[in-house]
């Protein structure tokens, strides 16, 4: 392994959550839902039937891209994918090929090292194949509720160089498809599907040459699977050339329970897809003004969030914590908002809800700050006192006050001090700071 630098790209594919289909009306929820429901002449690929295009999906995977600072192609189209296979009703797959909506984006790892994205497509989900024994034959059933879902598929250049990379670039990819909300990129329910190219190159070899073959790995349904499966393949390869054999170019699965890959097709196999252009579908064109729009209105993307949470003064950790869940962050910001008008702050609020959990016990993050100033009443004076004490001591210190007014600024701690007095020091600062300011006019 010591000379050997493993060279791995990705192709990952999300189901949008769109109410539709790419391609026809049919609602695109198909999850846990009666089989074949959501059905039409077009998602079913009867003879005749015209599709038309989702215009969400469209724009969902140009923000997508968008966020991965890809170039957009202002006038792009459909093509035809063919192969047969029972899950695909027409014989072809609805994908692009030459000319993808996004093309030619980048992402930093944490490293600094650049990680090239060489396109985002959009293309339709295939049917789902359920096999199963009946009376003691293996049987295959149909469900085509997913026939024609819109599927967005990612395509890396070949520019990761271990598993530790991957997962970082993974996790940030779903969660940017959250933070975007166009899909729920569920591994388990299949909204996000992975594959992996694998390949070992010798590290002496200086070029930019790839090695000549590549190994697919496919269907895998957990990040930790995929960790497993890649890391088992760099091993067997690295054994292989390690004995003087080059490995073959296939396509190999992972069995979890072994833990190992085992090969599914082989490049003598491989598919000539004959792709042309879709001819039921006009091509697509935007204008600059319009995708400037987008940009614009993508949302706080987590790397943004991650450093406007540094300003805060919040610990790594925390971040982490709030900036890896969209539910989290949104009640977060929610009760710092409300929270500041009581003096509560920002890291207050986070120690709370990534310690304590707090915001657990509160359906609505107004409902947890209530809570905390109560708690801070116990501790502090309550606001009701903190008040009728300031006032208390305005009308007392006419002197310190005339001098503050007049820009002695200094005297505020000694108002402070006086406020504190009656209060028995169970003021809370900010609040009698803040008390003090907007009472002295
Ligand atoms: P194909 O024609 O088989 O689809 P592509 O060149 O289009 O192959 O690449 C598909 C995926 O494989 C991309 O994610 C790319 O980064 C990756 N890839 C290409 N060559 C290699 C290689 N030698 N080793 C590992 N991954 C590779
Ligand atoms: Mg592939
Ligand atoms: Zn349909």
């Amino acid at each position: 392994m010591d000379n050997l630098i493993p060279v791995i790209g990705l192709e990952v594919h999300i189901e949008l959550a769109t109410a539709s289909k790419m391609f026809c009306g049919c609602s695109a929820n198909h999850f846990g839902e009666k089989p074949n429901i959501h059905v039409c002449p077009v998602c079913l690929g009867l003879p005749g039937a015209l599709p038309y295009v989702n215009r969400k999906a469209v724009f969902d995977t140009i923000k997508f891209g968008l966020c991965f600072d890809c170039k957009i192609n202002y006038l792009s189209k459909f093509d035809r994918k063919h192969y047969f296979y029972p899950d695909l009703p027409k014989g072809y797959q609805i994908s692009q090929y030459d000319i993808p909506l996004c093309y030619q984006g980048k992402f930093r790892l944490k490293n600094g090292k650049e990680i090239k994205i060489r396109r985002v497509h959009l293309e339709e989900d295939t049917a789902k194949l359920l096999h199963m024994e009946e009376s003691g034959q293996e049987i295959t059933l149909l469900d085509f509720n997913r026939s024609g879902v819109p599927l967005m598929e990612m395509v890396t250049e070949p520019d990761f160089n271990d598993v530790s990379q991957i997962s970082e670039f993974l996790k940030e990819v779903q969660l940017i498809v959250r933070y975007l909300g166009i899909s729920s990129a569920d591994m388990e329910k299949g909204s996000m599907r992975l594959e992996a190219n694998i390949s070992l190159k010798k590290k002496i070899d200086p070029s930019d040459f790839l090695p000549d073959y590549k190994v697919e790995l496919k269907n895998i349904n957990s990040f930790k699977f995929l960790e497993k499966a890649v890391s088992f393949e760099i091993g067997r390869q690295a054994e292989l050339i390690k004995s003087g054999v080059e490995p073959i170019q296939e396509t190999r699965g992972y069995n979890e329970k072994k833990g190992i890959t085992f090969s599914q097709r082989t490049k003598e196999e491989a598919q000539d897809y004959r792709y042309f252009p879709e001819p039921d579908i006009p091509p697509l064109k935007f204008e600059k003004e319009e995708i400037e729009l987008l940009k614009k209105d993508l949302p706080e993307l987590p790397f943004q969030k991650r450093e406007r949470y540094k300003e805060l003064n919040l610990p790594e950790q925390y971040i982490e914590v709030l900036v890896s869940d969209v539910y989290m962050f949104s009640y977060f910001e929610e009760a710092v908002r409300l929270g500041n008008r009581f003096g509560i702050s920002a890291k207050n609020i986070a120690d709370l809800m990534v310690n304590k959990k707090l915001h657990n016990n509160f359906e609505q993050p107004a409902g947890m700050v209530r809570k905390i100033v109560q708690l801070m009443d116990r501790v502090y004076a309550s606001s009701r006192d903190t008040k009728s004490a300031v006032l208390e001591v305005i009308k007392e210190e006419q002197k310190a006050v005339s001098d503050y007014k007049s820009g002695n600024v200094k005297v505020m701690g000694y108002l402070i001090g006086k406020v504190q007095k009656k209060l028995k020091g169970k003021g809370d600062i900010n609040l009698v700071t803040r008390l003090l300011q907007e009472n002295i006019i």
